[in-house]
């Protein structure tokens, strides 16, 4: 069973994600995939959730659970969970999911897995989980007793399927009392940050530039080679340290996670913590000077070289390809 998350008006991408990497665990254990949705006149989403791999979807449609509430939210999942008794929970690792996993875990008194990168399916529905430790540079495999095993999984860690418009599922309706004078933190109000283009952790093209650039007035490098392929200026934290670029701008283990196509790294050495953020482009890319950096160790394409002398020339090919 996975918690869906809906984001304006429809699962969202970690929830196709994690359908698609809960899919194959269902299918290894030769069991059904359930799907819990909560919300308020959310029930229309359900179709899409068993297109992209849910067998059952179990609907819980309140007001209450119109906004984020973890309060009403936990109650409706605990009645959900507790009725249905899956072998598996997983969440998103994302603010709902690392919110409500361990509450659940605590009230059902059984173990929680957070921010799993691979979860195996093991002997008698049991699974291994596998994720990150001491910032990256080790992971660590566990086992969870109690049932259900919960996890939450990290961003990217799962690949949605390809959405089946033709699949059908059960679709079940879940009521549940919940108490709106029960609620101990409530939900005021929702200010959405000034967000400039297409967010990083969307983008299919990210350009990242590292302490190497040596200035703020040297990110513009990084930003024409972004801008002259379509996509964005991601950072390392030694960059945003340096109050080269802003904070939010930063890529890895503290910062986002980006899952795109293509990543450019430029003057960026590539410490475990960054590449906690990126190891999930499909292609990397490293500008360097020195050849025994880390980096060239995940690139799959790398430049042994000064930045100010390979990326002009880089940016002049790529513009007269595209002007072709
Ligand atoms: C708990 C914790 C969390 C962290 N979280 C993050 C995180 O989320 N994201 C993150 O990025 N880091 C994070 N870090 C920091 C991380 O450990 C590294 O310190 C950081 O990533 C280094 O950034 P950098 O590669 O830009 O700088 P450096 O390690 O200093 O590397 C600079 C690189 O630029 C190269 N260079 C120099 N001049 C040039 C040139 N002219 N042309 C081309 N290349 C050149 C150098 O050879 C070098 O490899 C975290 C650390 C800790 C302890």
């Amino acid at each position: 069973m996975i918690l869906a998350e809906i984001k304006s008006g429809k699962p969202d991408r970690h929830t196709l994600d994690l359908l698609g990497g809960a899919r194959q665990l269902a299918d290894a254990f030769g069991e059904p995939l359930g799907a819990v949705l909560l919300g308020s006149g959310v029930r229309e989403q359900a179709q899409a959730l068993i297109a992209a791999g849910a067998d059952r979807v179990l609907s819980v449609d309140d007001p209450l659970l119109g906004d984020y509430q973890n309060d009403a939210c936990l109650a409706a999942l605990q009645a959900v969970v507790g009725a249905h008794r899956p072998q598996l929970l997983l969440f998103g690792h994302t603010p709902v999911g690392r919110d409500l996993a361990p509450r659940l875990a605590f009230r059902l008194e059984v173990g929680l897995a957070p921010d799993c990168v691979a979860i195996e399916p093991g002997q008698q529905g049991a699974c291994r989980f596998v994720r990150p430790v001491f910032g990256g540079m080790c992971s660590a495999a566990y086992v969870l007793s109690g049932r259900p095993q919960i996890a939450t999984v990290r961003p990217m860690a799962m690949s949605a399927r390809e959405p089946d418009p033709s699949r059908r599922g059960e679709v079940t309706d879940v009521a549940v009392a919940l108490d709106g004078g029960s609620l101990r933190a409530r939900f005021v109000e929702r200010v959405k940050a000034a967000a400039e283009g297409v967010r990083l952790e969307d983008a299919d093209v990210v350009v990242s530039g590292g302490r190497g650039l040596g200035s703020a007035e040297s990110f513009s490098y990084v930003e024409e080679l972004a801008e002259v392929l379509g996509g964005v200026v991601g950072a390392s934290k030694a960059a945003c340290d340096e109050g080269w670029i802003s904070p939010d701008r930063q890529v890895g283990l503290t910062g986002k996670v980006v899952g795109a196509s293509l990543y450019v790294a430029v003057g960026i050495s590539g410490a475990s913590q960054h590449m906690a953020g990126c190891s999930g482009a499909k292609c990397l890319i490293a500008v360097n000077t020195d050849a025994e950096a880390p980096i060239f160790k995940h690139a799959h394409y790398g430049v042994v070289g000064d930045y100010k002398k390979v990326l002009p020339p880089l940016i002049k090919k790529l513009r007269e390809l595209k002007s072709q």
